[in-house]
């Protein structure tokens, strides 16, 4: 027995290679987080075996990547990422190898790996650990070292920078400070790596616990006037009164304390107020204006996310949520008030929308808000569904048939009524009811076809 949890599968995975005569070690995050101590998230395994071997050796067995020595071995309900000892060749566009080649030992294949830490390997199925950069003490010291020369390394790799801040926002390890004074000498290659893959990093970095980590080290290495120039934009702009802390930290925080597992919300949180800058204005006491900010705001996130290539569906999620952001409940608003409020956000939106109010106070004020914090409006909301669904057009007592027949013609004419019918009662859901509704539409239509 080895002193690491491994997967039976994956053990048994091995002793089939061990029986063809191969080599395979466990590599990448699994070994890494099997010597924190830590259960590990997915099998990757290194061999000699060239992926026509593998696929000899086992049923089923799927080419994921072949063109990069991968394949994916499927076996009893794993999927197991299996990849021959490989090495890179020069990276002259910044973003993937001209040339992959295999290698012939897992020492080799270890050197191209980023950081120290990813580059262990653990022999299987006898678990002997292979570590040949000082990979045990770096994580037993909770450090990110490149492998080899930082600068080199992240010339190959221009996604090698953000990979450190990512892992350093997920493990709370700090940036070896050679590794990190590489980071600023080779943005320019940086900017050359696909936003698709900056991307996938932004996100592992929004759901680790704290992402203010790794954009604040973005900020000090400028990564974040590279990657995120409007959120630079953002530092050293004060707020006014209530608001401690300038848009940037504002947004951090609210970032971090928006919840972990809710990517649209900690999107939103991080971009609710980055359109701050462009909008403030002093008014005629001299006290800074942030008129239509969210608006603004919403713009610059669509353009952000767009660039970053993310899903249409959420970037309208986020931008929406952004655009609501800016209500002011009090107990004076009328039943219809709340109405209203419920269609501008639209249900399936409102929980999100008070995570991120929550989270925006949390980050105005620095200080936990109490867990009420939206309840009184919330309550008035649910007491408002539970007795009437007239949320939208197509819940009125009256249709678009209903007006035809009182000699209405269809058209924009019909849509202006349909909508007048549906102020009216959200105003007041009493007046939803067929006759009341008809008699209001042909007196609308007699005022509007004059
Ligand atoms: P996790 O999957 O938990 O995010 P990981 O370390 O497994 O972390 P992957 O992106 O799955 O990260 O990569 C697997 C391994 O491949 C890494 O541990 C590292 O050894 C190597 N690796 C991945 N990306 C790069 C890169 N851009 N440059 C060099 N090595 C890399
Ligand atoms: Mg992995």
């Amino acid at each position: 027995m080895g002193k690491f949890r491994i997967h039976p599968s994956v053990l048994e995975v091995a002793e089939i290679f061990k029986k063809h005569q191969k080599e395979v070690y466990l590599v990448g995050g699994a070994v890494r987080d099997l010597v924190r101590g830590q259960p590990a998230k997915d099998w990757d395994l290194a061999t000699d075996a060239r992926p026509e071997e593998v696929q000899a050796m086992f049923r089923r067995v799927i080419p994921t990547g072949i063109k990069h020595g991968t394949v994916t071995i499927l076996y009893k309900g794993l999927s197991i990422e299996t990849t021959t000892f490989r090495i890179e060749g020069s990276y002259s566009d910044g973003r993937r190898p001209d040339t992959v080649s295999y290698a012939s030992s897992i020492e080799e294949d270890l050197s191209r790996r980023d950081f120290t830490m990813n580059a262990l390997a653990l022999e299987l199925p006898e678990q002997r650990l292979v570590d040949p950069f000082g990979g045990q003490k770096d994580i037993k010291d909770r450090v990110i070292r490149c492998v080899g020369n930082p600068i080199e390394r992240f010339s190959e790799d221009g996604l090698r920078p953000l990979r450190a801040l990512r892992f350093s926002a997920q493990l709370k390890f700090t940036i070896e400070d050679e590794t990190l004074k590489a980071i600023p000498q080779t943005l320019y290659i940086t900017e050359k790596v696909a936003m698709e893959r900056v991307r996938d990093e932004v996100d592992k970095i929004l759901a680790s616990e704290q992402p203010s980590i790794a954009f604040r080290l973005m900020e000090t290495t400028g990564l974040l006037a590279l990657l995120f120039p409007e959120m630079q934009a953002c530092r050293g702009v004060d707020q006014k009164g209530f608001h401690q802390f300038d848009v940037l930290d504002h947004l951090l925080l609210a970032c971090d304390y928006a919840p972990k597992d809710k990517p649209a919300v900690r999107l939103a949180a991080l971009f609710h107020d980055i359109g701050k800058p462009a909008v403030r204005d002093k008014d005629e006491l001299g006290i800074w204006t942030f008129y239509r900010h969210e608006e603004v705001s919403a713009q610059l996130a669509r353009d952000i996310m767009t660039r970053l290539r993310y899903p249409n569906a959420l970037i309208d999620q986020v931008c929406h949520l952004i655009a609501v952001h800016m209500f002011h409940y009090d107990d004076q608003w009328t039943d219809a008030a709340v109405r209203r409020f419920i269609v501008r956000v639209g249900e399936p939106f409102l929980n999100d929308l008070f995570d991120l109010r929550r989270a925006d106070t949390w980050g105005t004020t620095g200080r936990e808000p109490p867990a009420a914090l939206n309840q009184p409006l919330r309550d008035r909301i649910m007491a408002l569904l539970a007795k009437n669904k007239a949320l939208s057009i197509k819940d009125l007592a009256v249709n678009g048939e209903d007006l035809a027949q009182l000699g209405i013609p269809r058209g924009p004419m019909m849509g202006k009524i349909l909508k007048e019918l549906f102020e009216t009662v959200l105003d007041d859901p009493e007046e939803n009811r067929k006759e009341k509704l008809s008699l209001i539409a042909r007196n609308l239509y007699e005022k509007l076809k004059q």
